[in-house]
Parts: structure tokens; C-alpha cells; sequence
């Protein structure tokens, strides 16, 4: 144990009852309202260049993933209320939730499935883009769709794109990548499901397996990546480009809600639980939310009891530079998407005074949850999808965030938006086995 692990634990109720593989519900006191933000590390003009990009794209998306055409080609996922999802949980934590429950069923999004869909692909075609306005296969204002052509595939299969991976961000990276005609390798840790694994080789990626976990995988991915020059690693811990692919939701969100419309303000405050991992791709959406809604919105991370990695690096406020095992935490879940040990380098700082709190849940209370969903709503998401209802089962400390914020009296007027960040391209046998577990 490091010198000052003990200082923590004992300094930190929060971080002592997670090291005692408690769940934990941590508010966190450095939230800050908008006004007295220090400023803005990702700025204004970076997410829309983010947005851009993909208009951009659009076309050629459509063109290659027939999947996205009725969107014009635009990555999203619905949308939808599940009351009666509201009533199990009611149910199964003794406790009514107030206000409207909605799903943002990332777990369907297009082409890979998961939120990965957001981050992933946006990183992938953003290095295609430079590559090919650089060799001057693509110019401003070209019909993107050219690069569905025989020369852009050829072109693009002189390089290779590599990444770790748990398993969704390899199937966002290695589906779009093939897609495009790059050579494509993903390292995979030993959490990765042999299903994730399977549909990427039968798609031409090279998968290279790893007995560790998560950080050996991304560490060789990034070492085997630097000795070619052709290589581009899609760094997961410390990428920007990923995080404003997720940053983009935000937006999206806010016109979904619109359209059926929901009203967002202080007074009818949004409410966001997004099943986090190493934190790209909750820091993106909750960052893209707070965009647009600043005050309005109350975003809220979710994590395995025995991965709570985003939970001690903010706690601590050491992020990177701490990790679970560092506390007695194994880091070992059967939520495969969110086993992570050591949380990313850059997120936690980014949303350090936007995020509300952060949330852990027990893995076989994920289980209960999946079959609770596909009873109520006949809806499967995966296990790590699931962590978006851990809040609910801890109504005592969200009642006790909304007075501390003033809304004590308005809960009946939350809108809860439980995340869904994967799970549609299971194959059936596979969710039939989760479904018995
Ligand atoms: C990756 C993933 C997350 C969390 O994303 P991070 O960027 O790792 O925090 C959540 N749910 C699922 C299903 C995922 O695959």
C-alpha cells in the first residue's frame, strides 16, 4: 500500500465504506454553479467542430451503413419513457421514484452497439480525414461519400489503427476502421466476452487477447503502435478526440427532449446517470450536456462496487494517479464495459466542478436490473448498462442532494434519464444466458 492510502481512508467515509466493497453514493462538494466555473477546458468552438464533422460524414455513413440512412446518416439512438420500468424499481427498492423516467438507449445505436458508437467512430474518421485531405484524396466541400471507393480503401489500407480495449470500444474502433479499409488491431483485455471478439475477426480485425486487465492491454496496444509509423493508437486514457465525439450528445439530447416536448429549466431540472468505465465517455456526454443546459442538468456516474475507479481518483482528487487495487478494490465485474482500475488522466479534472456525484452498485443487483427491464419494457441492455439505475435504488441521497441544491420541493418535476450504454448486438444466446444469470 502506497504511504498516503491510509490518510485517505481515514480522511474519506466515502472511499473507507467502498474499500469495505460497500456501495457508495458520493456528493461531490466541488460542484460549482456555471457562474463561478473556472473557465472552460474544452471550448465552445471545439464542440462544434466536433458536430461538423460528423454533418460531414453524414452521406458517406449512410452510404456504407445502411443501418444509419433513415437518420441521413447521423449516429443516435432513441429516446423513451419506461414508466413501467419506474414501477419495478419502485419495486425492487421499496421506494416510489418521483418525477418521469426516460431511456437514452445508446445500448442500440448503430453500427457497434454501444456508446462507443459516439466516441469511437468519431476519433476513426477523424484520423481518415486528415489522412486523406493530407494525400489529397479529399478536398473542402467534396461529396464524402468518395471515400467508399476502391482508391480511399486502398489508400487507407496502407495504415493500421490500434486499440485497447474491454470490448465495446474494439468493436466501435475495429467495425469503423474495417469499414474505412484501414488494418486494424485491437488488444483486448481478459474481460473482453468471446462474442465481442468473434464479430471482430469474422470483419478482418486482428484481436490480440491479454491474461491482464484493462491497462496492460492499452499499454501494449500503444508500445506495438509506436514502433510503426503507419499506426495511429486510439489512446482511450488520454484521447480529447474521443471525448468530444461523446460531447456531441449533449445537443442531440437537448433536441430529442425538445421534440417530445419536455421541458428543461431550473425548475424542471434534468437528471443524468451514465454508467462510467474509465470516463470518456460519461466526462463527454455530461460535459456536452452541461453545454447546453448549465444549471438545469445534475449529472450523476455510475460504477461497478468493485471498479470504482472514477469514484477514487476524484475522491482523492489524485485521479490518474491512483487506482482501485491501491484501496483493497479487486477492479473484477461482470460489467465487462466498466472494468477499469485507474481512471482516466484528464477526465476527472474536466468535469471535476460539473459532476454531481458518483454512484456504485453491486454486480448482482445488475442482473436483477436487466431482467427487471426486459420484463417491464421487453428492452435487453447489457450489465454495464444497467449501473444507470444505481441511483434509484438510493433515493435517501438524492432526496438529500436536491435540498442541498434547493429542489427539495420539486422532485415530482425531475426528469431521470437512465443512460443505456450497450447492449444490441449481443447475439440472442448470449443475452439468454445473462438473462438466467
Ligand atoms: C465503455 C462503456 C462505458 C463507459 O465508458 P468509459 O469511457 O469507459 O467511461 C459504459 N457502458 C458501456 C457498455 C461501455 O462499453
Amino acid at each position: 500500500m502506497k504511504a498516503n492510502t491510509k490518510a485517505y481512508l481515514k480522511q474519506i467515509p466515502e472511499l473507507a465504506k467502498a474499500a469495505r466493497h460497500e456501495e457508495v453514493f458520493w456528493l461531490n462538494d466541488r460542484k460549482l454553479p456555471e457562474f463561478m466555473q473556472t473557465g472552460r477546458p474544452i471550448s465552445e468552438a471545439q464542440l462544434a467542430a466536433a458536430e461538423q464533422r460528423f454533418l460531414r460524414f453524414a452521406p458517406y455513413l449512410a452510404e456504407v451503413f445502411p443501418e444509419t440512412r433513415a437518420a441521413g446518416g447521423l449516429i443516435e439512438s432513441p429516446l423513451k419513457e419506461i414508466g413501467r420500468m419506474k414501477h419495478f424499481l419502485a419495486e425492487y427498492g421499496g421506494e416510489p421514484v418521483e418525477g418521469r423516467l426516460f431511456l437514452k438507449m445508446d445500448s442500440h445505436l448503430p453500427i457497434a452497439g454501444s456508446i462507443k458508437a459516439r466516441g469511437g467512430i468519431y476519433e476513426v474518421l477523424k484520423h481518415a480525414e486528415e489522412l486523406a485531405v493530407q494525400a489529397g484524396i479529399l478536398r473542402e466541400g467534396d461529396d464524402y461519400r468518395i471515400l467508399a471507393g476502391q482508391e480511399a480503401r486502398e489508400f487507407f489500407n496502407r495504415y493500421t489503427v490500434q486499440v485497447g480495449s474491454t470490448g465495446n470500444l474494439g468493436m466501435s474502433i475495429g467495425i469503423m476502421s474495417a469499414k474505412l479499409g484501414f488494418r486494424v488491431i485491437v488488444h483486448m483485455s481478459a474481460d473482453a466476452k468471446q462474442w465481442k471478439k468473434d464479430l471482430l475477426r469474422r470483419r478482418g480485425v486482428t484481436v490480440l487477447e491479454y491474461p491482464e486487465d484493462y491497462c496492460a492491454a492499452v499499454e501494449e496496444g500503444r508500445r506495438n503502435s509506436a514502433a510503426d509509423p503507419t499506426s495511429y493508437f486510439v489512446d482511450d486514457e488520454n484521447s480529447v478526440d474521443l471525448f468530444l465525439g461523446y460531447s456531441v450528445a449533449g445537443k442531440r439530447l437537448q433536441a430529442q427532449l425538445a421534440a417530445q416536448k419536455i421541458k428543461v429549466d431550473e425548475e424542471h431540472p434534468l437528471f443524468v446517470y451514465l454508467p462510467c468505465g474509465i470516463g470518456g465517455a460519461p466526462g463527454g456526454v455530461a460535459y456536452g450536456l452541461k453545454e447546453v443546459y448549465g444549471d438545469a442538468v445534475h449529472c450523476f456516474f455510475t460504477e461497478p462496487a468493485e471498479a470504482c475507479c472514477m469514484l477514487v481518483g476524484m475522491v482523492t482528487g489524485e485521479h490518474d494517479g491512483v487506482c482501485v487495487q491501491d484501496f483493497g478494490i479487486s477492479g473484477k465485474t461482470e460489467a465487462d464495459g466498466l472494468a477499469v482500475g485507474r481512471p482516466s488522466g484528464f477526465v476527472g479534472k474536466v468535469i471535476d466542478e460539473r459532476l454531481s456525484g458518483i454512484c456504485t452498485i453491486q454486480d448482482e443487483k445488475l442482473y436483477d436490473l436487466m431482467r427487471g427491464l426486459m420484463k417491464s419494457e421487453n428492452i435487453f441492455i447489457e450489465p454495464s448498462a444497467c449501473a444507470a439505475f444505481a441511483a434509484m435504488l438510493h433515493l435517501d441521497v438524492l432526496r438529500e442532494y436536491c435540498k442541498k441544491q434547493g429542489l427539495g420541493g420539486r422532485m415530482d418535476r425531475i426528469v431521470h434519464v437512465a443512460w443505456a450504454t450497450g447492449g444490441s448486438m449481443a447475439p440472442a444466446e448470449e443475452a439468454e444466458t445473462y438473462l438466467k444469470k
